[in-house]
């Protein structure tokens, strides 16, 4: 007998509306249990399709971008019979639409009311279920819509729980000059870029893991070993496209530190392997030509002993554990000391550090001009203590690093600790090495102007080492350059080489501006010999003398300079 026939009484209303209840409050959504409701009531009122539709938005109804699910459909017919639409007041949308066929026998009122009731009760239930999955689905995304870090967090637990994390390949990536994109394509276009990128990398990672956006241009990764190949070829640049037509398109790359994942591997928190993939990502970054980066154990020590250096740099400051040491520079004609540069070493347990191993750790962060303040101190602690003595004094060069170089006060912090100890000024040299951005190119040139003015002298460090222009001297009211070692030519290289005319017309130049010219490391007799034949004059090196503890150097300078 089909159910309509029992349509008589209410007993069948009153046995839907339990079912109904029962299930929408107890049973998951997509349960068996439901379908067959859903047939029941459909085959006793006679409806040939119902469809429920869910929207977050009102926008999102207007373009029909949402989820439309038809729950029933027997193929008889599609005349509209009942559509209900509630808008929830959080503006999110649920449509319900009942059909039915022509040739159908007609619903009496008292149908219609039922019909009515029960579909509330099944768009209440919709509404809830797509509400929950709303709310899990904004705490795994960003307002953006992209995955999170929470997203990524969730996939390697359930992926760890499951033991397939093993030989995955987990990355961290920095999309290379991305402001520059933004601002060759302005920043919604970059906006697309960004999107379109995250969707090719998402394509290209299929289901075997996640991509995840921490924020800005950078994402967080997890892949299968067999697709790396095409996930290694997005970081090394794939053109993007971000419009219409062939010429809106623009190339984007990554710095990517990357993690292969060992087989086994047990994770215990998230936390490991993002470790690992962040530690990974910053030598990227780091590098410039080198984009991928690959986690090495050697990789976490390193940045351990970064750590260490820095933690123990603020003590050993406090127990004034750095030491000048002078190595002095000789004019070579007379063979006299010309003047001095102070160079730091940390003795630290008995041992001396050498300035490589903790000034470049020193220069990551503004660590390095608290060093650099404390030697100014001292040098000027000793040159009054030397000229209370009444002792033959030259001048001291102390290096100042060029983070020192964002100050916008440095001249005055300088002048405050030489006038502290009543240092006349013109013993007193800053050593500056030079710089590659036009930024900090302007910062150098107010520095030394300054510095300048106050009669303190001011030196080029470095000269010919990495990126020196002309312009740096030409510009820059400089009063010594002292020139690296490797610029100086070798003993086999020939009179006319390249480096030799260079060396040769530099000096000139440098010395018709009238700049001191120093050359440093200067090692042997024949490297003299090419000072001498090109008209330097200082020179700075073992083969005078090394870097000199204080009371070495003392007995030098009374010395006054170097037999033949
Ligand atoms: P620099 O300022 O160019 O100092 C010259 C370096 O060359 C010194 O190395 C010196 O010992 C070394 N040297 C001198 N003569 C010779 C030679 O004949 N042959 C060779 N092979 N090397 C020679 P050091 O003392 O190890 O310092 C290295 C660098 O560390 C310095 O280069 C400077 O950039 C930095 N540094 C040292 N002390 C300080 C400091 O107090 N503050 C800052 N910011 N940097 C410092
Ligand atoms: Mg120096
Ligand atoms: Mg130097």
């Amino acid at each position: 007998m089909g159910l309509h026939m029992s349509m008589e009484d209410n007993k069948t209303y009153t046995d839907f509306l339990k079912r109904l209840v029962v299930i929408t409050h107890v049973e998951p959504f997509d349960h068996p249990k439901y379908k067959i409701l859903i047939e029941d009531i459909c085959e006793c009122y006679r409806l040939a399709k119902g469809v429920t539709e869910f929207y977050t938005t009102p926008v999102a109804e207007r373009q029909r971008n949402g989820e439309i699910f038809c729950d029933f459909d027997n193929g008889r017919g599609d005349m509209e019979l009942l559509r209900i639409r509630i808008v929830s007041t959080t503006q999110a949308i649920v449509i319900g639409v009942l059909y039915t066929s022509f040739d159908d026998p007609e619903r009496t009122p008292e149908e219609m009311e039922q019909l009515e009731n029960m579909l509330r009760i099944i768009l209440g239930f919709v509404s809830r279920k797509r509400m929950v999955r709303m709310i899990e689905d904004f705490g795994f995304h960003d307002i953006d819509g992209y995955n999170n870090y929470r997203a990524y967090a969730r996939y390697l637990v359930m992926a760890n729980m499951e033991n397939r994390l093993g030989g995955k390949v987990a990355f961290h990536i920095d999309l290379h000059n991305f402001n520059m994109v933004n601002q060759e394509v302005g920043r919604q276009n970059g906006d697309l870029v960004l999107k379109k990128y995250y969707k090719m990398l998402l394509d290209a990672i299929g289901d075997t893991g996640i991509v995840s956006r921490l924020g800005g241009d950078k994402f967080i990764g997890i892949c299968d070993r067999s697709v790396k190949r095409s996930v290694y070829e997005m970081f090394a640049g794939v053109p993007v496209p971000y419009g219409m037509g062939e010429k809106n398109r623009i190339r984007v790359s990554a710095a990517a530190g990357v993690f292969m994942i060992p087989n086994p591997f047990m994770m215990k928190t998230p936390g490991d392997i993002m470790d690992k993939i962040m530690i990974a990502a910053n030598a990227a970054k780091s590098q410039t030509d080198s984009a991928i980066v690959v986690y090495d154990d050697r990789m976490k020590s390193e940045k351990d002993h970064i750590k260490k250096v820095q933690t123990e740099f603020r003590l050993a400051l406090e127990k004034e554990e750095f030491q000048v040491y002078y190595q002095p520079k000789v004019d070579i004609e007379t063979r006299q000391i010309a003047g001095a540069e102070a160079l730091c070493r940390w003795l630290k347990d008995g041992k001396i550090v050498p300035p490589m191993e903790f000034i470049p750790i020193l220069e990551m962060n503004t660590d390095i001009c608290d060093l650099d303040f404390y030697m100014l101190d001292h040098v000027c602690q000793h040159i009054r203590r030397w000229l209370d003595e009444g002792r033959q004094v030259v001048r001291i060069s102390v290096n100042f690093s060029r983070k020192h170089l964002v100050d916008v006060d440095l001249l005055d912090h300088i002048l405050a600790v030489i006038d502290k100890h009543h240092v006349p000024h013109e013993y007193i040299e800053i050593e500056l090495t030079e710089t590659t951005t036009d930024v900090l190119f302007r910062d150098l040139k107010r520095v030394v102007s300054g510095l300048q003015q106050e009669g303190i002298w001011t030196a080029v460090d470095d000269f010919g080492m990495g990126y020196s222009s002309l312009n740096l001297i030409r510009e820059i009211p400089w009063n010594v350059l002292k020139v690296d070692k490797s610029f100086v030519p070798k003993d086999d290289e020939e009179e006319n080489s390249v480096s030799h005319l260079m060396f040769k017309h530099v000096i000139s130049l440098a010395q018709d501006m009238g700049l001191e010219c120093v050359i440093e490391g200067v090692e042997t007799v024949s490297q003299l010999d090419v000072l001498r034949r090109n008209n330097c004059n200082i020179a700075q090196g073992y083969f005078f003398d090394r870097p000199l503890p204080l009371s070495e150097f003392e007995a030098r300078l009374d010395q006054g300079g170097y037999p033949e």
